[in-house]
């Protein structure tokens, strides 16, 4: 049989978890899995650092909404998570232009902040050091996680460490999901 993707996405979304017992239904039940597991893994560990990706939008009619993010993120922080970072489902914007529309996440991030006292780590659309310097400082986000500008440019931290500034290469298409090894598309 194979596994169903994002299983723990699914158990969390209204749009197909089904359910009519204490794991269906309102969003902290929904999430209770979430939370379940997560004081699993804290009793048998309980200095392992855990952190959770999780949907803040299903982005479709009944589906999850950042009300229910917050509401399973509450719960998740009082049994102990240590790190939340956002995401949102089938999400990886194109068009992303270095100042323009970076961290399109960004507001999902800063509601989040206003709810919990643990760290958030912000995804998606952040092929500039500048953008991500500038929420740093004006903002409580204090992590970022990439993913297209690394595919597109491996070493790219490296380029910003040594000075090179200027913003990844990667044009944000989204053809490197259907590529080989999930690689850039594109010659470097
Ligand atoms: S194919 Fe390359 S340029 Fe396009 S999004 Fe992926 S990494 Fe970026």
């Amino acid at each position: 049989m194979q596994p169903t993707i994002f299983f723990l996405s699914r158990c969390f979304s209204p749009i197909y978890n089904h359910r009519s017992d204490e794991y269906g239904g309102l969003a902290i039940n929904r999430a209770r899995i979430l939370v379940e597991i997560l004081k699993v893994i804290r009793k048998q560990m309980p200095e392992l650092h855990i952190s959770i990706k999780i949907n803040f939008h299903d982005y479709m009619a009944g589906g999850v909404t950042p009300q229910d993010a917050q509401i399973a993120c509450k719960a998740l922080v009082e049994h102990g998570i240590d790190y939340i970072e956002i995401s949102a489902n089938g999400t990886s914007q194109t068009g992303i232009n270095p100042m323009q529309n970076e961290a399109y996440f960004l507001d999902f991030a800063l509601e989040l902040k206003k709810a919990v006292n643990i760290p958030v780590i912000l995804v998606g659309g952040h092929p500039s050091m500048e953008n991500m310097t500038a929420i740093l400082n004006k903002t409580p986000v204090e992590y970022f996680s990439l993913s297209r500008p690394l595919i597109r440019e491996p070493d790219l931290p490296k380029r910003w460490q040594a000075g090179d500034l200027r913003p990844s290469t990667c044009i944000s298409c989204n053809n490197c999901y259907g590529a080989p090894g999930k690689r850039c598309a594109y010659e470097r």
